[in-house]
């Protein structure tokens, strides 16, 4: 990618934000509410308020026309838009024009152009960046702080955290301006990168929790039961209550190698196996055995704040709250336990519920999985084997309050090989069917009203099958 102009860009973001600071108008910022978004809004909040600024910080589920239209009657001087605003240039435009504006974020941007010398985009997917892997949104906020203030770089480790929320590192390593990102933090002493199991819970996990609970990869024959995971390990010495943090270094081998050796007899794919032992992030300011510990971990306590709509208690956290931290602790044991109901769900409804098709599938599971979790549940639908993963899924839900569906696709780089492109098809789709989609390549969502259902798979399927034809 081209560092130089994305940091050129960078630079105007930062010069903007500057600029309103020292005119004393408050910077009024909007991210999205997943660990990515709520990272990115506490590093420019943390950036701003270290210049004297005011700020004023909401975290949101999505950016629709209402919600532009709401914050343009604001009458703010200028707005900051982190991990969203890519996929709304051209409502940005029209509602916004006599405001500055600087969209922080990583997805790929719609058509739609900036016209106006007051509105910059930030975006390392224009210097040919892969937003998926490249940088998060917190990744794009980070840069944008550190160039308002060198100081800022203290703040770098938020940023992987962010990153790890969005999964940057899903292939066990990290890529691109993320290795920056790292540069930075470690330089500082913030970090440390270790080689280790990328299941998760290696704070606050028991080994028999994090075997039984691992769906990313699942482990097959022990994902699902705690009593074959307790045997699993008591068989090899381990001490199923022990948690990882608290091995030796030999044993942290031994037992990755175990779990390396029980995905290969069950005949794990490579890039399973290439994933599970990779890059983890530990960040020092926390102690061993705490959840702020491991990027994982504490990116999973910001998504459960996320999605009870609290995104400003994640930021709380971020900002080194501690009433926020332990009101959130709480949070995460529902959220968790929700996600193994939602894969249970997902198993034993599959085959009579999937619809399949050429090129997707799409299962609909009406109230029984809450909408924040279709992007998990279809996910599961791949690494449970329920789904080809050549194929994208698509886990649809009643919407919680607007009586839409809400829609997660995702899918994996094999297919993508094959031309996909979730969020352009999904952004094709909503606009037929009258809703919003869009997204990454790999991972995109969609909400759209209830009665297009059965339209939708069609229209889907279709639009997908473009693609392969390289329309
Ligand atoms: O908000 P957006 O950038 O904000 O979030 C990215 C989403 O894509 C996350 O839900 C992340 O888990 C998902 N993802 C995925 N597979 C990948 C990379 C990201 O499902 N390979
Ligand atoms: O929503 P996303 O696409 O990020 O979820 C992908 C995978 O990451 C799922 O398998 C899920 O179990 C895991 N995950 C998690 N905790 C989160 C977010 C995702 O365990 N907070
Ligand atoms: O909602 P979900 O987690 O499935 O979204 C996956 C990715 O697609 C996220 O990065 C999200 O920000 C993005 N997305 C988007 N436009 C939409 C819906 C989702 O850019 N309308
Ligand atoms: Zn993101």
């Amino acid at each position: 990618m081209d560092k130089g102009g994305f940091l050129e860009k960078v630079r105007e973001g930062a010069e903007l934000i500057k600029m309103h600071v020292e005119l004393g108008h408050t910077i009024r910022i909007i991210s999205h509410r997943d660990a990515d978004g709520i990272t990115a809004g506490a590093i420019l909040a943390k950036a701003i308020a270290r210049e004297g600024g005011n700020f004023h910080l909401s975290i949101v589920k999505q950016l629709s026309e209402d919600l532009i239209k709401e914050l343009a009657d604001e009458k703010q001087k200028i707005y900051v838009f982190s991990d969203l605003g890519s996929g709304s240039i051209r409502l940005i435009e029209k509602y916004l024009s006599n405001a500055s504006v600087v969209i922080a974020d990583h997805h790929p941007p719609e058509d739609g152009e900036i016209k106006s010398d007051s509105h910059i985009l930030v975006n390392p997917t224009q210097f040919g960046a892969n937003s998926v892997r490249d940088l998060s949104g917190s990744g794009v906020a980070y840069f944008v702080a550190r160039e308002i203030n060198e100081k800022n770089r203290d703040l770098s480790y938020l940023a992987l955290v962010g990153a790890v929320g969005d999964m940057q590192e899903i292939d066990g390593q990290f890529h691109g301006m993320n290795l920056d990102i790292i540069a930075d933090a470690k330089e500082l002493d913030l970090i440390e990168i270790r080689k280790e199991i990328r299941l998760y819970g290696r704070e606050t996990r028991k080994l028999y929790q994090m075997l039984a609970y691992a769906t990313n990869p699942e482990l097959p024959e022990i994902t699902g039961d705690e009593r074959k995971a307790i045997e699993f390990l008591r068989a090899k010495g381990f001490d199923p209550d022990m948690y990882y943090w608290q091995l030796r270094e030999e044993e942290k081998k031994r037992f990755n190698d175990l779990v390396v050796i029980h995905l290969i007899k069950h005949g794990a794919g490579k890039d399973t196996i290439d994933r599970i032992i990779g890059d983890v992030v530990l960040i020092k300011l926390y102690r061993e055995g705490d959840p702020r510990h491991e990027a994982r971990e504490f990116a999973t306590l910001l998504n459960a704040t996320g999605r009870l709509n609290a995104g400003t208690l994640g930021v709380a956290i971020c900002l080194g709250d501690e009433d926020a931290f332990r009101a959130a602790l709480k949070l995460v044991d529902d959220y968790k336990r929700e996600q193994i109901e939602a894969r249970k769900y997902l198993i034993q409804n599959w085959n009579s519920t999937v619809i399949e098709r050429e090129n997707v599938y799409v299962f609909y599971a009406g109230k029984n999985i809450r909408d924040t979790l279709v992007g998990i549940a279809a996910n599961m639908a791949i690494s449970s084997r329920l789904a080809n993963p050549e194929k994208p899924v698509i886990v649809l839900a009643d919407g919680e309050e607007d009586g839409l569906i809400k829609g997660s696709a995702r899918t994996t780089e094999k297919a993508l090989a094959k031309g996909y492109h979730l969020g352009e098809a999904l952004r094709k789709v909503a606009e037929i069917i009258g809703g919003e989609g869009g997204g990454h390549a790999i991972a995109a969502g969609i909400r759209f009203p209830k009665d297009k259902l059965e339209e939708f798979a069609e229209l889907i399927n279709k639009a997908l099958g473009e693609q392969l034809n390289g329309n």
